[in-house]
């Protein structure tokens, strides 16, 4: 090639290798194969570079079309591990890309047919991925997947659309006009195609690392629940208008003293899981501590509250625990709280709620106490504000 764009191609693929490579860290195999992708993409480029007896010679000419095809299946796995579906369409895949070579060895090694060789090249470098178009279609909802999904389409559609033009041109008779358009085609729409590919791709896969580290912060990994931290954020997107629950296993300490704390890191996560199962839509919970557990039902009162806590209690002290069952069965306290209109803060339901817990505790354990506001609490309609009316203050 004598464009001085020559070098271009393959030393900017050459640079998304690396940065794929780096990113590889952080997110498993999908970069890696963006990586194996692009390195082929860099050494298929580089052959216009290398002298003209090795571009000419049968292997040499094979071995770019061998490049393309595995930089595409490359491309492909990318995407696929992307959205989750790494063995989607594998067999399919696989088949054009071996296909791809017999039709090349055919018009290389057989009567010499380099037209055949480039159609057959580039048509299936969009075929590799029409499979992953298909398996991706139902599975982008992010913005950034979107436009991921729409520049794989275009270059599908571009690289296909090549070996269609290159067909055309050949029937109309312009075998020189061909190479020199051909020539020039490849490395400009291509180049600035296949940056913009790999970009889309690096923000795809950045924008997935930090949703999964964002996700990371504010869950708990032994419970799958929310975290303290979690709690807090989804509480302060909520208004003050609920039910609290507090929840803490009973003597727990002796579960790890008898059994382990494998054996108790398991009853901690079989409590969350019941109440994973039993929280109603809307409803937050999270594990705040070690075996210490918070749910907050939006817009719910206390006997709903306290209904809740009864089911998720008897689903607990039911629960079948294996090798750890002891003689009397484990169980958990639980404390309700209803917010009231003298509430400015989430921590003053939850104060309530957790005087409840050590209420319930107090009383024997293994039970559900409901906070009841010592003095008369009520709306004021009529003010156009609600009002608390303090019986202190009334009397
Ligand atoms: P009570 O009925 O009064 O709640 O008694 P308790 O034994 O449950 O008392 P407490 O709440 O003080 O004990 C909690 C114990 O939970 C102490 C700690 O060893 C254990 N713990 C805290 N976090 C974890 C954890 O992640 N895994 C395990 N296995 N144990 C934990
Ligand atoms: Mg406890
Ligand atoms: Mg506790």
């Amino acid at each position: 090639m004598d464009s001085p764009f020559a070098f271009l191609l393959p030393a900017y693929m050459a640079i998304f290798t690396i940065v794929f490579g780096l990113v590889w860290r952080w997110y498993r195999r999908g970069a890696a194969w963006w990586a194996f992708g692009f390195l082929w993409g860099a050494v298929g480029f580089a052959m216009p570079l290398f002298p003209q007896s090795v571009q000419d010679a049968p292997l040499g000419a094979l071995g770019a079309d061998g490049c393309f095809a595995l930089s595409f299946l490359g491309y492909g796995q990318g995407l696929l591990h992307h959205i989750g579906r790494p063995h989607r369409h594998r067999l399919a895949r696989l088949g054009i890309a071996a296909a791809t070579m017999a039709v090349c060895g055919y018009a290389i090694y057989g009567p010499r047919n380099q037209p055949l060789e480039y159609v057959a090249s580039d048509i299936s470098c969009g075929l590799l991925l029409l499979p992953v178009l298909i398996a991706m279609r139902r599975r982008v909802t992010l913005k950034i997947d979107r436009l991921l999904f729409a520049i794989t389409a275009l270059v599908a559609l571009e690289t296909t659309g090549r070996g269609v033009f290159v067909t055309l041109a050949l029937l109309a008779g312009h075998p020189a006009y061909l190479r020199t358009i051909y020539g020039f085609e490849m490395q400009s729409v291509a180049a600035i195609l296949g940056m913009v590919w790999g970009l889309a791709a690096l923000a795809a896969i950045l924008l997935d690392v930090v949703a999964g580290y964002a996700r990371d912060a504010i869950t708990d990994p032994l419970s799958g629940l929310l975290n303290r931290r979690g709690f807090e954020q989804a509480l302060a997107a909520l208004p003050l208008e609920g039910c609290m629950i507090i929840g803490d296993i009973d003597h727990f300490k002796s579960v790890n003293d008898r059994f382990g704390h494998l054996a108790g890191d398991g009853v901690i996560a079989g409590l969350a899981a019941i109440i994973a199962a039993a929280l109603p839509p809307g409803g937050v919970a999270a594990r705040t501590g070690g075996e210490e557990f918070a749910i907050f039902l939006p817009g719910a009162g206390a006997g709903e509250g306290a209904r809740l806590a009864g089911v998720i209690g008897q689903r607990f002290a039911a629960a079948d625990r294996g090798a750890i069952d002891v003689a009397a069965p484990l169980t958990a306290s639980f404390g309700v709280a209803a917010s009231e209109a003298a509430d400015r803060f989430f921590l003053d339901v939850t104060a309530r709620a957790d005087a409840a817990l050590y209420a319930a505790k107090d009383a024997g354990r293994n039970r559900t106490v409901t906070h009841e506001p010592q003095i008369g609490a009520r709306f004021v309609p009529e003010l156009g504000f609600p009002m608390l009316l303090r019986a202190a203050a009334a009397g």
